[in-house]
């Protein structure tokens, strides 16, 4: 079993809800186990500004797909939240990417792990920092924390307190 982070993010819709039911979905799927959850964070958007803010959060699985799989099986459940895709980094009710699988590096033209922008991500630092503050980046050998510190170019990340409790509770 490999464990792997993901990063779940919505701008479009009922946000919140968007990431409920893509974790929910997760949580069903035969072959993934979900251990841990971020808080959900309010983010500002980094390309094309005057697009809603996005809700984003972090979660961390373990499975037994390979990483290719595992791609597929996020997809189809981006698919089945998304129907329709309008402009890349534009609105979209759920984007589902993998940040790390295990300490492997992956480098194929469709998949690219550790994630190509995870270093340079507030809005995935600031929530991986707070469940996995010492996972180490292996190629940059760098924790999430630190990459969190060092982060010159920063969003507005603000932690959605009262969605969290609700969703704990
Ligand atoms: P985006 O729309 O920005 O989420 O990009 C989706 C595309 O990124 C998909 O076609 C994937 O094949 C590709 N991709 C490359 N590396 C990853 C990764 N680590 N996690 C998810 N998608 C990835």
């Amino acid at each position: 079993m490999a464990t792997v982070y993901l990063s779940l993010g919505s701008n479009l819709g009922d946000r919140v809800n968007f990431i409920k039911r893509a974790l929910s979905k997760m949580a069903k799927h035969p072959r993934i186990v979900v251990e841990g959850i971020s808080s959900f964070y309010e983010t500002e958007p980094l390309e094309y500004p005057n697009q809603a803010w996005f809700v984003n959060a972090v979660c961390r699985i373990r499975t037994d797909m390979p990483p290719r799989d595992l791609l597929d099986a996020l997809q189809g459940i981006e698919k089945e939240l998304n129907p329709e895709r309008i402009m890349r980094w534009g609105p979209r009710t759920i984007d589902l990417d993998i940040l790390l699988y295990d300490d492997e590096l992956i480098a194929e033209p469709e998949l690219l792990i550790p994630h190509i922008r995870l270093h340079d991500r507030s809005f995935v630092l600031v929530p991986l920092a707070e469940i996995a503050p010492e996972i180490t980046h292996p190629i940059l050998g760098l924790t999430a924390r630190e990459l969190m510190e060092q982060l010159t170019r920063t969003t507005e990340v603000r932690c959605l307190d009262s969605e969290t409790s609700a969703r704990k509770s």
